[in-house]
């Protein structure tokens, strides 16, 4: 429901907020030292404009949500994400979803992230541990699962997949400028995803 949907956002926030070092120091080897402070200032603002405002949907919170980022994120990453969310937003105009919602409104955010920034699997980007998330949610509700059993395997699939991006050679982003040398580094963005994900699973067993 749009508590929950707001609790993710704050939860996001939160786990950025503890992981924005790391988050900036990954992105130290292989882009501009920045990834932890984008995504501080962005979802630190999405939190803010929520905690004042009452929509009446899931989806409302989550455009809003994404809305935010874009405005307030410099980098590539704030659009990405911003268009994710607003995507996601957009397939949830309901006032509670269930998780086949979710999952449809989950690949409609991947959906809408590499068609904005034409990353496929194996790239060494956000779509390395967001496209395992996706296939493991659905994978998870197809059997049978629950919302909250779905969203833990999400995580599991999003953590398995940010460590599937160090050997990988980024063809995508500021790290595709350095080639070869952006092998042995894992993936800023897929870390931040994985952050999400694992926000998303923490929120829902609460
Ligand atoms: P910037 O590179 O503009 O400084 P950030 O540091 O905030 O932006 O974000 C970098 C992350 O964005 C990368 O680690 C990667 O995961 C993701 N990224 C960059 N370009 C793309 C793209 N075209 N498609 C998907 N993800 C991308
Ligand atoms: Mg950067
Ligand atoms: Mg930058």
């Amino acid at each position: 429901d749009t508590d929950l949907a707001r609790t993710w956002v704050q939860a996001i926030a939160a786990a950025v907020d503890q992981h924005k070092d790391h988050l900036t120091q990954l992105d130290s080897a292989i882009g501009d030292a920045d990834h932890g402070i984008n995504m501080h200032r962005g979802f630190s603002a999405a939190a803010k404009v929520l905690a004042g405002s009452e929509p009446d949907t899931v989806g409302a919170v989550l455009v809003k949500a994404g809305t935010t980022l874009i405005s307030s994120v410099g980098g590539a990453s704030g659009p990405l994400y911003g268009s994710a969310f607003r995507a996601i937003g957009k397939a949830l105009e309901v006032p509670t979803a269930d998780s086949q919602q979710f999952a449809a409104a989950l690949a409609a955010g991947l959906e809408s992230v590499q068609k904005l920034g034409a990353a496929e699997p194996g790239d060494k980007t956000m779509v390395d541990a967001y496209a395992p998330a996706v296939a493991a949610f659905q994978l998870r509700v197809d059997s049978g699962g629950d919302f909250a059993a779905a969203a833990g395997a999400a995580a599991d699939a999003a953590e398995e997949g940010m460590r599937a991006t160090t050997p990988m050679q980024a063809r995508k982003g500021r790290a595709s400028y350095l080639g070869a040398r952006s092998i042995g580094h894992q993936d800023p963005g897929a870390t931040s995803t994985a952050l999400i994900f694992r926000a998303l699973a923490q929120t829902l067993e609460a």
